[in-house]
């Protein structure tokens, strides 16, 4: 039986995931969940972030830890959110931040003309090497002659693995193309080795039409043709920045869904906006993004039907204006998961 690691976090991250775990248990009563104090509140009880036993765990006796948010400005360093979501990422391995983009109602998207079919693509960021290692340093800090260094790290093993991810699973899930996207022109190490190994991995998959863009011709291209791509995969740095331009054209960051994962090892799904703790507390955070989060999730358990009706259930209520405010509904986040539970 599955079972489930839940860290709520910090800020609407304990709001959404209630919900989520509503809905979860809706579709899936036979699922078990665990939940784990950890977030700011935590670490400024008793100064802990992510204990070493609760990280073995996650890696041995879950098939998935469901995250909401982290960040309190309490804690300016962030040092728990570090610990607990960086500290997952690098060491159970979850080397593919899977995000997919699909816009479900046309009136969310910020771009004009633009069909509910034209935004459909799943972007694959390598999540545990390139510029956020923290690999560098610091030389006469803090004085005028200061030097700063940050080094990307690509290995041949970290950028085969990420760019084979994309291509199965584009082939497993009836997708026709994988776009590689680097700097090769200004890069010319790093990036090179992305090109070298990208055609390799691209002559096993045939059936796949495989194609590169530079970065910032990626950029461009996601406004002006969304509708060219089905999978993207790129670096960390390129990555972040590029799923956050991908939520925005899926009517923005409360309707994200995002998963870390290292198929068959470890998994772990989170909605992809933060604590909001401009709005937390205050019962009106836009739930969405954890419902689609735990179809993923749900998908990932060998359940894809379930996800595909609760993305359905959500789609209705975005078509009938059934949001919250962000979205400009008037539903609070309790009355926004009922809606959904109703078209379910
Ligand atoms: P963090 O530091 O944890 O990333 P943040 O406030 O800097 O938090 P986000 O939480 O990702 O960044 O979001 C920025 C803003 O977007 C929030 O301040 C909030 O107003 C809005 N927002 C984010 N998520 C939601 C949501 N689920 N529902 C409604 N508004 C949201």
């Amino acid at each position: 039986m599955a079972r489930i690691a839940v860290v709520p976090g910090d800020g609407i991250g304990n709001e959404v995931i209630t919900e989520g775990l509503r809905v979860l248990h809706a579709l899936a009563p036979d699922i078990e969940t665990e939940h784990f104090d950890l977030g700011a509140e935590r670490y400024l009880r008793d100064g802990t972030t992510m204990p070493a036993d609760v990280m073995r765990r996650f890696g041995s006796e879950f098939s998935a830890v469901l995250l909401g948010a982290l960040g309190d400005p309490r804690v300016p360093s962030n040092v728990h959110a570090k610990d607990i979501l960086l500290g997952s990422r690098f060491e159970l391995d979850l080397f593919i931040n899977f995000r997919p983009c699909k816009l479900l109602d046309a009136r969310y998207c910020p771009l004009k003309d633009r069909a509910e079919s034209d935004i459909d693509f799943v972007v694959f960021r390598e999540n545990t090497e390139g510029l956020y290692t923290g690999v560098g340093g610091q030389f006469k800090r803090g004085t005028a002659d200061e030097v700063a260094m940050e080094q990307e790290i690509n290995t041949r093993k970290g950028v085969e693995r990420i760019i084979r991810a994309a291509f199965a699973w584009a082939r497993a899930n009836g997708r026709r193309k994988v776009c590689m996207s680097d700097k090769a022109n200004a890069m010319r190490h790093g990036h090179d080795l992305w090109q070298r190994v990208f055609r390799l991995v691209a002559a096993e998959y045939p059936d796949i039409a495989a194609s590169h863009l530079y970065v910032d011709v990626l950029a461009m291209r996601l406004v002006q043709a969304p509708q060219d791509f089905d999978v993207i995969v790129t670096n960390n740095l390129f990555g972040d920045i590029i799923t956050d331009l991908g939520a925005a054209l899926q009517g923005g960051i409360g309707l994200a869904a995002s998963g870390n994962l290292n198929p068959g090892k470890a998994a772990l799904f989170e909605p992809v906006h933060g604590s909001a703790p401009d709005i937390a507390g205050q019962g009106i955070a836009n739930p969405f993004a954890t419902l689609l989060t735990v179809g993923m999730l749900l998908a990932y358990l060998g359940r894809p039907e379930q996800e595909v009706r609760l993305q359905r259930a959500v789609q209705t209520c975005l078509k009938a204006g059934r949001v919250t405010r962000e979205l400009g509904g008037t539903l609070r986040t309790t009355e926004a998961t009922d809606a959904v539970l109703a078209a379910l």
